[in-house]
């Protein structure tokens, strides 16, 4: 391959050889992954198995103990780079909303730009006009989070996650803590998000969503990742009895 042949090809986010330590528990154990541009992964595994701190890590969110971080070709495990201006190009979506109560729609979504990106007033209301559109709720920009239901909170906390502008973007169990009949809507905007090409590390129990959406399904457990293969292959025909074991609880 050609010096920029090497370059198209360098994956989007590439992890390598990521350990984490709370005290004696050790969380992460060796992870290597590598995802493309563009790409949907998501990670499937028990409650404990370091799916959450595994996406921390990839934001610096908390400090790995060994191994490298790169998205988009910068380490983020590097002491010397810019970790908030890394950290920009990494939008996040938790299990919880996290929205400010006592802000509206269109506050929650225009105060981090303008906060961290130095938007002017004008600029941030616009780009936040534009990506409640995008996840269906134009019509609730002056509401109150507490009028919203979950799965209208989430999708506003996924467009305020977008309209920082990220590259890639993490989901931590997203539809969690959402009421069944809530679910559909929030992963329909990831499916959306998934189509327009949005790289993407999907921590998730969905396992409809994750044959239909992922372009790989990773499998963790104790802290190592156990499986990584296309949906069809992790989900369809495990090859590892921990993963079996995994998926025939969930059924
Ligand atoms: P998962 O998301 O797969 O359920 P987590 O990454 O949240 O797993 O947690 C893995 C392990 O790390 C658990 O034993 C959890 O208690 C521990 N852990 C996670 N975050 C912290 C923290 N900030 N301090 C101490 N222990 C933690
Ligand atoms: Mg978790």
């Amino acid at each position: 391959m050609s010096r920029q042949d090497t370059a198209a090809a360098e994956p989007e986010i590439r992890v390598e050889g990521l350990y984490k330590s709370f005290g004696a528990n050790e969380v992460l154990r060796g992870i290597d992954l590598e995802i493309g541009r563009g790409e949907v992964v998501c990670v499937i595994g028990p409650s404990g198995s370091g799916k959450s701190t595994l996406l921390r890590c990839v934001n610096l969110l908390e400090e790995p103990d060994r191994g490298r971080v790169l998205v988009g070709g910068t380490e983020l495990t590097d002491p010397d780079v810019d970790i908030d201006a890394a950290r920009r190009r990494i939008g996040m979506v938790f299990q919880q909303f996290n929205l400010f109560p006592h802000l509206t729609v269109t506050a929650n979504l225009t105060l981090p730009q303008r906060r961290v990106l130095g938007r002017s007033r004008a600029e941030a209301a616009r780009v936040a006009a534009e990506n409640l559109a995008r996840v269906g709720l134009a019509e609730k920009a002056d509401a109150y989070p507490a009028a919203l239901s979950g799965g209208q909170q989430q999708r506003v906390a996924i467009a305020r996650a977008l309209a920082m502008g990220p590259e890639v973007m993490l989901f931590d169990e997203p539809t969690s803590a959402l009421d069944p009949e809530l679910v559909g809507d929030v992963l329909a905007v990831m499916r959306m998000l998934a189509r327009d090409g949005m790289t993407m590390i999907v921590v998730t129990h969905e396992m409809s969503f994750a044959r239909e959406v992922a372009d790989r399904v990773v499998f963790m457990d104790g802290g190592v990742v156990v499986e990584d293969g296309a949906p069809a292959d992790v989900i369809g025909a495990p090859r590892h009895a921990r993963t079996r074991d995994f998926l025939s609880r969930l059924l």
